[in-house]
């Protein structure tokens, strides 16, 4: 089974998508991880993120392993380990610049699908059983075809309090002024190549903008389980 999450920056993504997969069995392809890590790699080289075509051609050569254990999920790029190492301010500010690059995502696209076909083996995390992989544009480019998909979105004061939770420890002005760039800025920028604000044909929209994140776990559960025909 494969199920394919998008959703703007702070609707709960992840955390659902990891819970899920690890409820079902499943692997767990977090791709936001992976714009993030050709962002790391760039920087490391000492790529110019204002020349598309050194990023392309540097994210072409850059040799990512993505670890799909819902339980531990691991990114690590030419033998390192940089799974803490892409969640810090500078590659959360400088991501979009590398995501809006359409040669980058091309060839992102293309690892996705490799990834979303090797967690269908038997020799995968999930022994063949599937995965679940979120991103901006899995349910609409990536993954069009995967068996479930669902739009998870919250509203912009749902999304920028928790983040601010997430970043800062508190949900006050201040907190949430400083997470401002990080979720409103960067959707507006990732909306100029992808599609994630609107549920696109055939896809199930979630609001968890009311909705802890057991409750959110469970709305999905439950869409996963109309969708196949199986019980939640
Ligand atoms: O989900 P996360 O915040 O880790 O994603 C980081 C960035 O990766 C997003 O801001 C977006 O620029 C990019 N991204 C994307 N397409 C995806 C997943 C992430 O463009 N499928």
């Amino acid at each position: 089974m494969v199920v394919a999450i998008d959703g703007p920056a702070g609707s709960g993504k992840s955390s659902v998508s990891r819970a899920v997969a690890r409820r079902l069995g499943l692997g767990y392809l977090d791709t936001g991880a992976m714009y993030r890590a050709a962002t790391w790699w760039c920087l490391d080289q000492g790529v110019d993120l204002a020349d598309p075509d050194a990023v392309a051609h540097a994210v072409a050569a850059m040799p990512l392993v993505m670890g799909t254990d819902p339980a531990d999920p691991t990114v690590s790029v030419d033998g390192t380990d940089v799974t803490a190492a892409i969640r810090t301010g500078e590659i959360s500010t400088a991501v979009s610049a590398v995501a809006t690059n359409l040669e980058v995502r091309a060839e992102l696209r293309r690892l996705q699908r490799a990834a979303i076909g090797a967690e269908r083996a038997p020799g995968a995390h999930s022994g063949g059983r599937g995965v679940v992989a979120e991103g901006r544009d899995i349910t609409t480019v990536v993954a069009p075809d995967a068996d479930v998909r669902v739009l998870l979105t919250a509203s912009e004061a749902a999304r920028l309090a928790r983040r601010a939770r997430e970043l800062h420890g508190d949900a006050g002005d201040a907190a949430v002024e400083a997470t401002r760039d990080q979720v409103l800025r960067r959707d507006k920028d990732d909306s100029t190549v992808s599609q994630f604000q609107v549920a696109a044909d055939g896809v199930v929209t979630v609001d968890s903008s009311e909705l802890d994140l057991d409750q959110t776990i469970d709305a999905v559960l439950t869409v996963i389980a109309q969708v196949t025909g199986t019980p939640a």
